[in-house]
């Protein structure tokens, strides 16, 4: 039977140290493993972080997002975990990407920012298909740039 697939967006705050070289091997040893599991997991997506928030995007079998977003949930390397959006989609937006991370440079952060601040910084104004055309926009550019 073809499953349907569905759009997972979540928003959470940062509790790993701001250190740069702790920061980057946490977020190493995340997307190594995200990647690995989401290969296995028919999951694609993008992760993206900045202002001390993450903001992520999984795609693929509902079965299979929910199960990630459990396990994600129970990670205590952030926390205050927002749902907001799961819907069932006809087509990927991230493809190419077990798990791309975006949001890096001055210019990504701006943008991530502009919604921040229309937000209030709440996530519970957040928009789930503002961050999913955000990251959309993102990869699609990394994409170019590569
Ligand atoms: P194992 O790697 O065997 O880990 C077993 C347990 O140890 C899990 O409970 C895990 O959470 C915990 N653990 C492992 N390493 C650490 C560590 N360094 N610090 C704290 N706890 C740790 N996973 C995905 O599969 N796909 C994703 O797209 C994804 N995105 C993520 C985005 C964010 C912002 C964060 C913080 C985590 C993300 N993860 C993702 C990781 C996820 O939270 C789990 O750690 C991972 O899925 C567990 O994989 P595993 O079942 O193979 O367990």
């Amino acid at each position: 039977m073809t499953q349907i697939l569905h759009r997972l967006v979540y928003y959470s705050r940062n509790h790993i140290s701001c250190d740069d070289g702790v920061f980057g091997a946490n977020v190493d040893d995340i997307l190594a493993k995200s990647r690995t599991n989401n290969v296995r997991d028919q999951i694609t997506g993008a992760l993206l972080f900045n202002a001390g928030c993450f903001a992520q995007v999984l795609e693929g079998p509902l079965e299979n997002i929910e199960a990630a977003f459990e396990r994600i949930q129970q990670d205590d390397r952030h926390g205050d975990v927002a749902l907001l959006a799961l819907d069932p989609i006809s087509h990927r937006s991230f493809p190419n990407w077990a798990m791309g991370f975006v949001g890096t440079s001055d210019f990504d952060a701006e943008r991530f920012a502009d919604i921040g601040r229309a937000s209030g910084f709440d996530p519970s104004r957040l928009s789930g298909d503002q961050i999913h055309m955000l990251l959309r926009d993102l990869t699609i550019e990394e994409e170019a740039a590569a």
